[in-house]
C-alpha cells in the first residue's frame, strides 16, 4: 500500500456485526478512515471498542438500509464528515430469511428480502453516487452470494440434490437480483470511471452463516470471518476499471452469474 492509499475513505454498512464488522476492523488496521453505518452503531460492542481504539479515523453513522429517509440522513452525515468524497462504498448489509421449502416460501418476506438486499444497496449507492464520483478510486462493493448465482443453481440438477438446494428462494432471487444491480451500473456508470463488483464472502463463521448450518443440522462453516475479509480486501484493493460488473468470490476467483 502506498502512503496515498492510507487516506482512503470507505463506507459499510451492516457494519454491526459479523463481516460488516470486520470490514471496518481491517480496514482501520490498514491505517484507512471508515465510515461505519449500522441500524445502531451505539449497541454494537464491536464498533464501540473500535471507536475508542481509533478515534477520529472512525465514524459511526445510524443506517437502516430498508429505510428511504433513514439512507438519505445517512448519506447526509457521511458527506459532513468526509465533503472531499468517500473512495470505496461496501454494500454488506443483508438478511437471510427463513428455512423453509423454496415453494413454501412467504411472499412477504421475499418483499422484505428484496427491500434489504436489492432496494437498499440501490438506494445507498444512488444517495452516495455524488461523494463516490467526488473519490479517488470511485469504487462500489456489492456482497453477494454464490446462492445468487442461477447457472450455480441448476448444477444441482445435474450433480445432486440436497435439502439446502431446495430451499432459500427469497435469498437466491435476492442475491440474484443484486448481481444484476451490479452489471447494470457497471454499464451505466463505466464511462463515469467508476467500477463496481459484486463478491461472494463464502460459507463464513458469522450469525448468518452459522444459522444455516443449524437449521439444516449440519456442520458449521469452515470459513472464519478474518480470512474472508482478508481475501475480498485483496480483490477490492487490486480494482480497476476494467473488471467493472464482474462478480468474483473471496479468493478472487470468477463466479458465474
Ligand atoms: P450477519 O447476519 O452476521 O450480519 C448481518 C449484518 O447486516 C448485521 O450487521 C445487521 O445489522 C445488518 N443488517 C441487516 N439488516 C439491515 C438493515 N435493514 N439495515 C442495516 N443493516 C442491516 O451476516 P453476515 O455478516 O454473515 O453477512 C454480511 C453479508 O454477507 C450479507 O450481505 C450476506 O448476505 C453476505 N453473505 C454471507 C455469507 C455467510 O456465510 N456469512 C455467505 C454469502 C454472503 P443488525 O446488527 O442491526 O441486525
Amino acid at each position: 500500500m502506498t502512503v496515498a492509499d492510507k487516506d482512503l475513505v470507505y463506507v459499510v454498512t451492516g457494519a454491526s456485526r459479523g463481516l460488516g464488522l470486520e470490514f471496518v476492523t481491517q480496514l482501520l488496521h490498514k491505517g484507512h478512515l471508515v465510515v461505519a453505518a449500522a441500524r445502531n452503531p451505539k449497541k454494537s460492542s464491536g464498533l464501540e471498542s473500535l471507536a475508542s481504539k481509533y478515534g477520529s479515523a472512525l465514524t459511526l453513522v445510524t443506517l437502516d438500509v430498508s429505510d428511504a429517509d433513514s439512507i438519505k440522513a445517512a448519506a447526509q452525515s457521511i458527506s459532513e464528515a468526509h465533503p472531499n468524497g468517500i473512495d470505496v462504498l461496501i454494500n454488506n448489509a443483508g438478511i437471510l430469511g427463513s428455512f423453509v421449502r423454496s415453494s413454501e416460501h412467504d411472499a412477504g418476506e421475499l418483499k422484505d428480502i428484496l427491500i434489504t438486499n436489492v432496494v437498499g444497496p440501490l438506494l445507498v449507492t444512488q444517495h452516495l453516487l455524488p461523494l463516490i464520483r467526488k473519490g479517488t478510486k470511485k469504487q462500489i462493493v456489492n456482497i453477494s452470494s454464490t446462492m445468487g448465482s442461477v447457472s450455480g443453481a441448476l448444477k444441482y440438477l445435474k450433480e445432486g440434490l440436497n435439502p439446502m438446494s431446495k430451499m432459500q428462494l427469497g435469498y437466491r432471487a435476492s442475491k440474484s437480483a443484486l448481481n444484476m444491480e451490479t452489471a447494470a451500473l457497471a454499464l451505466d456508470l463505466h464511462d463515469e470511471g467508476i467500477t463496481i463488483i459484486s463478491i461472494c464472502p463464502g460459507w463464513v463463521a458469522t450469525d448468518m452463516g452459522s444459522s444455516s448450518a443449524a437449521a439444516m443440522k449440519i456442520a458449521g462453516p469452515g470459513l472464519d470471518a478474518p480470512t474472508s475479509i482478508a481475501g475480498m480486501l485483496k480483490v477490492v484493493e487490486g480494482l480497476t476499471l476494467e473488471q467493472t460488473g464482474t462478480f468474483y468470490n473471496y479468493q478472487g476467483n470468477v463466479v458465474p452469474y
